[in-house]
């Protein structure tokens, strides 16, 4: 990949940004043949890939750019509705890229299958029996997988709890077996589905209880990815805010999120503005992401901030995300809808682990994005902007029109369906 910063890409055609992607990013014609593609995932594929399908649903592919991740650059893939995502966070992977650019880690991908166990005359006993035969029941899972283990994955431990131990009620009462296992590039839902039930018989012999849900947990705190990003004051500088003005104004964003739920649930949906859409522009499954990341941000008790900003020594602002990560580059439907699959070369993505590592950059990157616009000008400037010319299509404006119009609502500060109807009236008059 050549540099992912493309000055002026904003200001070209659909065709002309198709071209340059070609001429100046190395993609082949053939690459890029889905984006010209009237229905890219045709209605065949779509009626296989659910039920009662009448057809299929487009949204806006774009791309992040300026993003500089552990030294290598990415054009980011963005499936989204809402205007001005995708210009802050390139916004903000410019600015972060003058800084070093975002440093990224991710953890094993380790996931987590759940048995649950009920019915036991001695949960204790049984805890203990379960413990004891671990190596059976992970040797029983990975029969149950042998091509996951041949690709270095597979069940690897297990861990078992006892819930409400002391409940009244024997609905309460449950052993929960917790089987980890790596799957490797995949998402894993159905590898490790398969594996928890193949093992349920042999852990219901063994405790002597019966076994009801056999599923993963989406709480996937052993599958995390990091990003961190450290950036001196003078490139934080907007209109007639200083650097410094901006560092504090996000820091003192950051701990309102991570003080009080209202405002954390809206500083968390700015960070899933990044994650989201490169998530579904790469087939994944984004309520597992979204579950498991608003989860995670509740792990200390309270819900708070998925990410932390704060001053270091020499003045600069560093933000941190960590988040559970559970995508994949293989299976669910990456493979299946060719735009993902262009998804994951414009990336040049080579693993998981590496795409859950863009992703949750991508996530810190928005975050920052809405901060720096709340501690300064606020949203509505720069977003309402952007989102006049999806105003002056819902008031009925289509081809040349609909840059006029979207024009003509900025300049007169009325950025609003009715104010744009009267000028598709007047214009079309
Ligand atoms: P698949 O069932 O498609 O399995 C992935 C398969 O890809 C593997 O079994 C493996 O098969 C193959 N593969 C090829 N290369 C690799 C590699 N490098 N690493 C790992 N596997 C590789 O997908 P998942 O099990 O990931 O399931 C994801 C889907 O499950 C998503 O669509 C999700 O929406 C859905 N789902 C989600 C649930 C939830 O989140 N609660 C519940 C149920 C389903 P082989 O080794 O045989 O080639």
């Amino acid at each position: 990949m050549k540099s992912s910063r493309i000055p002026g890409f904003y200001n070209l055609s659909v065709e002309q940004r198709r071209d340059l992607l070609k001429k100046e990013l190395d993609f082949s014609a053939e690459e890029l043949s889905s984006l010209y593609i009237k229905e890219p995932l045709s209605t065949e594929t779509a009626d296989k890939m659910i039920e009662n399908v009448i057809g299929t649903f487009q949204l806006p592919f774009g791309l992040g750019l300026n993003f500089l991740i552990n030294g290598k650059d990415y054009v980011i893939p963005m499936v989204i509705e809402e205007a001005s995502v995708v210009a802050s966070a390139s916004h903000i992977a410019k600015i972060v890229r003058s800084a070093g650019g975002f440093h990224t880690e991710a953890t094993e991908r380790v996931m987590i299958g759940q048995i649950q166990v009920v019915g036991c005359s001695d949960f204790h006993a049984a805890k203990q029996a379960i413990l004891n035969e671990k190596e059976v029941l992970i040797n029983a899972a990975n029969a149950a997988y042998p091509s996951i283990v041949s690709r270095g994955g597979g069940a690897e431990d297990l861990d078992v709890r006892i819930l409400n131990e002391d409940s009244d009620s024997s609905y309460g009462k449950m052993l929960v077996v917790h089987m980890y296992i790596n799957t490797c590039d995949a998402m894993g839902a159905n590898i490790i589905n398969t594996m928890v039930e193949s093992v349920a018989p042999i852990v219901e012999e063994i405790t002597n209880g019966k076994v009801y849900l056999r599923i993963l947990s989406n709480y996937a705190d052993k599958c995390l990815a990091r990003a961190r990003c450290v950036i001196p004051p003078e490139l934080l500088s907007t209109g007639d805010y200083s650097g410094e003005e901006v560092r504090d104004g996000v820091i003192h964003a950051y701990e309102f999120a991570a003080s009080d739920p209202y405002r954390a649930v809206t500083h968390n949906k700015g960070i899933m503005n990044g994650i989201d859409p490169v998530v579904i522009a790469t087939g994944n499954d984004w309520r597992a992401v979204e579950a498991g990341s608003h989860a995670y941000a509740a792990r200390h008790g309270s819900y708070g901030s998925m990410t932390t900003w704060s001053k270091d020594q020499a003045g600069n602002l560093v933000g941190e995300i960590e988040l559970p990560m559970s995508i994949g580059t293989v299976g669910g439907a990456t493979r299946v809808h060719p735009l993902a699959e262009l998804s994951l070369s414009l990336m040049s993505i080579e693993s998981a682990k590496e795409l859950a590592q863009v992703i949750v950059a991508v996530g810190l990157a928005q975050n920052l994005g809405a901060l720096k616009a709340l501690a300064t000008d606020g949203i509505q400037k720069g977003h309402m902007a952007l989102h006049s010319r999806s105003v002056a299509i819902a008031a009925g404006a289509s081809g040349e029109m609909i840059d006029i119009i979207a024009e003509k609502l900025i300049e007169e500060k009325e950025i609003r369906v009715g104010k744009a109807k009267e000028l598709v009236e007047e214009y079309t008059k």
